[in-house]
């Protein structure tokens, strides 16, 4: 499957520059067939939370692809709610260069980027995007819509999108602190933006169908809650891509049909896991570089070990207010652990490696993000003083140009085995 694969990526990326309308047919259509086979023959050893988030990301993925004038570009932390209510399907950073990677194509996107004038040292997941849209391969969205949140990419990235289409650019500014009068700010810039894509797209926004995102929304974060209860001593099988794929449902899909349905098969397959049976359990945290074979091999059920989530995932797990759906939006993104100054990423780090009983963390050092490098240390000193090994893992979570496997994995493997020696 990989030398296919291979054949694939090159056929695209030969197609960019010539042709790129069929380079985006290619895409559509292979995407198309894997989400199919995905879903009518998935690989045996995955649990049912695992096939189904397969399935689901896949359809999330093509969806703006098919129907772009239905879509927005977003990044990660982008409140979606408002979307869902008014069926518009969210186009997002890491997800679509995950898969421009997964069809081994991100090359030609990079060049294109860096050719245009993104920096070599800008963040691989953007590059990708932005490669995507300078070349005419993704299709031009209804809109684009950014927070301030997290990545000071997300600035430059989103308004050269909104630039290159002449579509218009909704951003949200996200203050670094939690308090009442940042809510009422966050809340007022969102309805706002309600008011502005009614305008925009001539759907009216239904106030109880945003409710209803939101009820969707707080019964899947509390089941999520109840799985990390449980999660505390139960061992469940790793896949590395599964756990990347769990960020659309605690991200952009979060509040659909869907996500919720993932929830429950993700709490199902908790309730019926084995109980920990001194497996070494490993907190990650940022993205994971699935698609490198070592990671795969070092613990893709592998016995004994486990990942035991990212921590992108659990950035915001809290409950919501049903009845005022501002608030409650402005609340995720304002009490985001990756909101505001570093220490609140780390204590949350700090707090889940306790509850969930973990014997490492992996600090992946994606290259090019500067507020990730940035709480290198700060994360590093606070976990070990509390006793928890860590190892700071420098790699690319996209861009297989810039992974150097080798060293990678050797320090993995060490970092695994000094955890197992210490029975
Ligand atoms: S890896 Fe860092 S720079 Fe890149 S999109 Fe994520 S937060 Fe932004």
């Amino acid at each position: 499957m990989g030398k296919v694969t291979e054949l694939f990526g090159n056929i695209v990326e030969n197609s960019v520059s010539v042709n790129p309308q069929r380079a985006a047919s290619l895409l559509r259509a292979a995407y198309t067939a894997n989400g199919l086979q995905k879903r009518f023959l998935p690989e045996g050893h995955l649990l049912a939370h695992q096939r189904y988030v397969a399935v689901m990301d896949n359809q999330a993925i093509t969806r703006p692809l098919r129907n772009p004038d239905q879509s927005a570009i977003v990044n990660l932390f982008f409140p979606c709610e408002l979307l869902h209510a008014l069926d518009i399907s969210p186009q997002f950073t890491e997800g679509l260069s995950c898969y421009l990677n997964g069809a081994k194509c991100e090359q030609v996107f990079i060049q294109q980027a860096e050719a245009s004038g993104v920096p070599p040292t800008y963040c691989s997941y953007h590059k990708i995007l932005l490669g995507a849209v300078y070349s005419g391969v993704l299709p031009k969205p209804r809109f684009v819509a950014s927070t301030s949140l997290a990545c000071d990419a997300n600035m430059t990235t989103f308004r050269s999108i909104a630039e290159t289409y002449q579509v218009p650019h909704f951003m949200i500014d996200v203050p670094g602190r939690y308090c009442e009068d940042a809510v009422r700010y966050v809340a007022g810039q969102l309805s706002t933006l309600a008011e502005d894509l009614q305008s925009l797209t001539g759907s009216r926004l239904d106030e109880e169908t945003l409710r209803e995102v939101i009820r969707r929304e707080n019964r899947s974060l509390a089941l999520y809650r109840k799985h990390f209860q449980l999660l505390a001593d139960r061992y469940i099988p790793t896949d590395v891509t599964s756990e990347m794929y769990k960020i659309f449902p605690t991200h952009i899909l979060l509040g659909t049909p869907e996500a919720e349905t993932y929830f429950k098969l993700l709490y199902q397959d908790t309730q019926a896991a084995e109980k920990s049976a001194g497996e070494k359990r490993i907190l990650w945290v940022h993205t994971i570089p699935y698609w490198q074979r070592f990671l795969r091999e070092q613990f893709n059920h592998v016995p004994g070990r486990q990942l035991l989530c990212c921590d992108l995932n659990f950035d915001f797990t809290e409950p919501l207010d049903e009845s005022r759906p501002y608030r409650s939006m402005a609340k995720r993104l304002l009490k985001n652990s990756l909101n505001g100054p570093l220490e609140n990423r780390t204590n949350k780090m700090l707090e889940m490696a306790k509850h969930l009983r973990a014997d490492g963390v992996v600090f992946f050092c994606h290259w090019g993000c500067k507020q990730t490098l940035g709480g290198v240390s700060l994360a590093r000193n606070l976990l070990q003083q509390e006793g928890f090994p860590v190892l700071m893992l420098d790699g690319d979570g996209c861009d297989r140009n810039n992974a150097n496997e080798g060293q990678m994995s050797t320090q993995l493997q060490a970092f695994l085995e000094m955890l197992e020696g210490n029975q």
